[in-house]
């Protein structure tokens, strides 16, 4: 069911396309031309693509980007609480994620006014859905921190993290990441390096971190995913009873296990192995 529309201000945290002007909602196309007061990150960027999508706010424009948001995110609330609908966008993708939102969310929440999300397209969600990696549960980890020492601490906790990892990197840095990324988590660790997502160029590819290296010519906006570490062979067992469970369903005990080891990222010989010895005490 829609969001009841409401008389009271509310501040909408909307998700703008990251590549693709096809991906604006035809909700956040409503919030931009409906809202009283429109802050945007680069308000140029914002004109463009009001421009492209023909877009007519008739609400005020300002300008709100990271050094800013301390000093304007009180006014903006003020706003909301007036009963004032402002929306906040950033250049791309969904705000607050690596990208201003989070001072005037905590401003708002802080002073009891309302706020909502227009959700929306997100690189790194995009990247993460497309990398064929386990989603159940996942870590996003921001930027790769550009100082060498930071940068293999990070890495380093990777080495025992089950959890998928989402990362952004500049492509300038990119094969410095990987190289120093293989050397923590070795060559045979899956990763995946989203490129251009939604736009003409994009790229997916999906590979270990020791053929990585050998990448080349990755260039545009880059959105990096490692697969979490494979769990040991011991822990087939804990797999046991649902493959008895789907052949006693019907399913070929050997495409349950298959499927199961596939999906855990637990050895198939080794399952197949555990059920047989189940079966045969
Ligand atoms: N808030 C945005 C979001 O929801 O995706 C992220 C903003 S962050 C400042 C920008 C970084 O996101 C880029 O440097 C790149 O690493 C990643 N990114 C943005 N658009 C992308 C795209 N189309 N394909 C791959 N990565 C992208």
């Amino acid at each position: 069911m829609p969001k009841r529309e409401s008389e009271e201000g509310e501040l909408v945290l909307l998700a703008s396309p990251i590549g693709n002007d096809l991906d604006l909602s035809p909700r956040a196309r409503k919030e931009l031309e409906e809202a009283d007061l429109i802050a945007a990150e680069d308000t140029r960027r914002f004109w463009d693509l009001c421009r492209r999508e023909k877009i007519r706010p008739k609400g005020r424009v300002v300008s709100y980007f990271d050094q800013v948001e301390k000093e304007k995110a009180g006014k903006i609330v003020e706003e909301v609480l007036e009963g004032r609908r402002a929306v906040l966008i950033s250049d791309a993708g969904t705000p607050v994620i690596n990208d201003p939102g989070y001072v005037v969310v905590n401003e708002a929440i802080e002073r009891g006014a309302r706020v909502t999300a227009c959700p929306g397209p997100c690189a790194a969600i995009c990247a993460l859905i497309l990398s064929g990696f386990r989603a159940d549960r996942f870590c996003y980890e921001g930027f790769i921190a550009r100082k060498e020492g930071e940068r293999r601490e990070e890495f380093k906790r990777l080495k025992d993290e089950e959890r998928t990892a989402i990362f952004y990197e500049s492509a300038r840095r990119l094969q410095e990441s990987l190289k120093e990324m293989e050397e923590e988590l070795g060559p045979e660790r899956r990763i995946c390096i989203a490129r251009e997502l939604t736009k003409d160029h994009e790229e997916v590819v999906r590979t270990t971190l020791g053929e990585a290296a050998k990448l080349e010519g990755m260039i545009g906006e880059i959105a990096v995913v490692v697969e979490g570490r494979p769990k040991k062979d011991g822990d087939a067992g804990d797999f046991v009873e649902e493959a008895e469970e789907r052949a006693r369903k019907g399913e070929r005990l050997k495409d349950a296990v298959k499927e199961i080891a596939k999906r855990e990222a637990v050895s198939s010989h080794e399952l197949y192995r555990l059920v047989l010895e189940k079966r045969e005490k």
